[in-house]
């Protein structure tokens, strides 16, 4: 009870000496970690009607279960996908604030939006794997923001989180500006379940986490390395998503 109340006190000190600001646009706030009205107000939020495969929004109703020509034409290696907001403007602010100004305190408002998005996808998921960074680049930025997002989904909704299960073995250079012929080349072969993990993988329901799903040729190709190593099924949850995938 005493740690508690000092803990308290704390809090109180910590808010008058470092008073909440919205993550977004670093204005005061009232609340800590809760974003202003504006920034709220510019997030768009994946709601349904959507694509039930690839988690695309479709402009009118078309029923429950209904896909994307997209997904049809290509059908992707993962069983579903759904992201929390769509990648414009300020989701991409977040997101290069969270990979690179390691704004940590970001990851639990972000991991809750995507615990929201991801209902369906994490009440049928065994495992939960975030998409890793090759080593040499985890080393420079010493933080991998997919593992943040990932290790916070599954503590708070009590699941089995692997986060040195899949390894990237290649190092591939940034998706950033190439196209999506390119983005499947640069990204092919990169993954690998490490055979001492094999035992969290196969036979298992896996929920591969990301922080944004552009055309899916990253989480295509680590999908297709969790399945050699047996995984049952793939879903991908990401923070946030183009407005319609290319691949
Ligand atoms: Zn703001």
């Amino acid at each position: 009870m005493l740690r508690e109340g000092a803990g308290r006190i704390g809090g109180s000190i910590a808010r008058l000496l470092f008073p909440p600001v919205c993550p977004g646009c670093q204005t005061a706030v009232g609340q800590a970690d809760a974003l202003c009205p504006a920034c709220w107000s510019g997030l768009r939020f994946i709601e349904r009607p959507y694509c039930e495969v690839l988690g695309s929004p479709f402009a009118y109703d078309l029923g429950r279960g209904f896909l994307s020509a997209e997904a049809i034409a290509n059908p992707p290696p993962f069983g579903r996908l759904r992201a929390a907001v769509l990648y414009e403007d300020l989701a991409a602010r977040l997101v290069s604030a969270l990979k690179y100004g390691d704004r940590t305190s970001l990851v639990p408002l972000m991991a809750g939006w995507m615990s929201r998005a991801g209902e369906e996808l994490i009440a049928e998921a065994d495992v939960l794997v975030p998409v890793p960074l090759h080593h040499r680049r985890l080393l420079r930025r010493r933080f991998n923001q997919s593992a943040e997002l990932a290790r916070v989904i599954a503590g708070t909704r009590r699941l089995a989180y692997a986060p040195l299960a899949l390894a990237r073995v290649k190092p591939t250079r940034s998706q950033v500006g190439l196209r999506a012929e390119e983005r499947r080349e640069n990204v092919r072969g990169a993954f690998r379940v490490k055979e001492a993990r094999r035992g969290d993988i196969e036979g298992r329901r896996v929920l591969l986490v990301d922080d944004v799903f552009t055309t899916g040729a990253t989480v295509s190709s680590a999908t297709r390395a969790l399945k050699r190593a047996g995984a049952s099924r793939v879903d991908v949850l990401a923070f946030a998503r183009v407005a319609a995938g290319t691949e």
